[in-house]
């Protein structure tokens, strides 16, 4: 397994980096110690530039290689943000905050691509410019669109994005990748039903939006059963159901309903958003009540381009000796934005068999840091060879 000796070396070191992160965990654009901490490191490696501050709380750091006539510049991407939930590890170094932990990884992420960082600027062995990228709030806050939007790419002249996530139930180390749409959009939905409250004895003189609501509900399930294409993948969820009152004998006055809808094209993004601000007014009106509507957009598809595709499973393969083809997930990734700037290719790396991510007793793998490392390190000195 041909593992990078000098990152075989540094695993110890980049342990003990994962394992700070992971005890102080910070949520959202709020990474302001492991921002600095990283700032730090990327100075102490003697990266040629860092800049700070890019979307709100992000860090950039440059490393030129020995020479630079091919031009080239590739932007490696890692996330540094924790989530709102209460540790259950029990680990000696779980967070110290109680209410925010690293469960999904991205203490390993952020240590992984600093190892990566640090035999790069160490070796310099490429022709071209290896960008680091450390990104916050990928967990829901948009922190890659900011940086985006802070003209990143342009700033820096970012050709090609990479990005990796840690996979629970892959063998630690091992590969997983797929071209095209990887991970869904996820957009979101607010619907207020009004009706008109009152005794639940004398219904007739009511609009009940309990009943209007669960029509609603019902009718939402057909976007994906009727309107969409059965090859497309389209998931409707109605999440929260909640009406303004709690009592045994009271028709409510409104119901809210919360969901989320997952696709992984533009084209049924758009389809799914039209027929649900057709479908809801309309069956809420066959009762007699109203219908407000807040579409929330979230994250685009994440979409895989070919060559880079192709290329990243190349280099996992010469990593780890095998590089399997991923199955589409439904869930969202931030990366998408840095995907629809730029072309590249986000991998994942097994993470043994660990709790699932977002799960209170989930942890990193600290064996699967030699495998990341060294795919960070050859995809820069493989796509810009010396
Ligand atoms: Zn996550
Ligand atoms: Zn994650």
């Amino acid at each position: 397994m041909p593992i990078k000796n000098r990152l075989a070396e540094m695993q110890e070191e980049i342990t003990a980096w994962r394992r700070d992160l992971h005890e102080n965990p910070e949520i959202l654009f709020e990474t302001h110690r492991t921002s600095a901490l990283v700032a730090e490191k990327l100075k102490e490696f003697g990266c040629d530039e860092i800049v700070t501050g890019l979307g709100r709380t992000g860090v950039v750091g440059v490393i030129k290689g020995k020479t630079n006539t091919s031009g080239k510049v590739l932007g490696l991407r890692a996330d540094m943000d924790a989530l709102p939930i209460l540790e259950a590890t029990g680990l000696d170094y779980a967070s110290k905050t109680p209410g925010a932990m690293h469960a999904c990884g991205h203490d390993g992420h952020t240590a992984m691509l600093l190892g990566a960082a640090k035999y790069l600027a160490e070796t310099r062995n490429f022709d071209g410019t290896a960008v680091v990228i450390f990104q916050p709030a990928e967990e829901g806050g948009g922190g890659g669109k900011e940086m985006c939007d802070d003209g990143m790419m342009e700033r820096f002249g970012i050709q090609e994005v990479y990005g990796m996530h840690n996979w629970p139930g892959m063998p630690v180390g091992s590969f997983g990748i797929r071209s095209g749409a990887f991970f869904a959009a996820t957009d979101q939905f607010e619907i207020k039903v009004v009706g008109r409250g009152g005794h639940a004895a004398k219904p007739q003189q009511t609009i009940d939006p309990i009943v209007a609501a669960s029509q609603v509900v019902t009718a939402l399930q057909s976007i994906a059963s009727r309107n969409a294409d059965p090859v497309e993948q389209v998931v409707v969820s109605v999440t929260s159901f909640e009406s303004s009152s709690t009592a045994f004998n009271v028709i409510p006055a409104h119901v809210t309903l919360r969901g989320t809808i997952r696709t992984m094209s533009k084209e049924s993004r758009a389809l799914a958003e039209e027929r649900l601000k057709a479908i809801v007014p309309s069956a809420a009106a066959a009762f007699g009540a109203k219908a407000e509507i807040e579409w929330l957009p979230g994250y685009p598809a994440m979409v895989n381009t070919l060559e880079q595709t192709e290329f990243a499973a190349e280099v996992a393969k010469s990593v780890s000796g095998d590089c399997v083809e991923a199955a589409i997930t439904m869930g969202g990734e931030d990366f998408a934005y840095m995907l629809e700037e730029r072309p590249g290719a986000y991998i994942l790396v097994g993470n043994g068999d660990s709790a699932d991510v977002h799960n209170p007793e989930y942890n990193f793998n600290d064996e699967a840091i030699p495998a990341g490392c060294s795919w960070w390190a050859e995809i820069v000195e493989k796509r810009m060879p010396a």
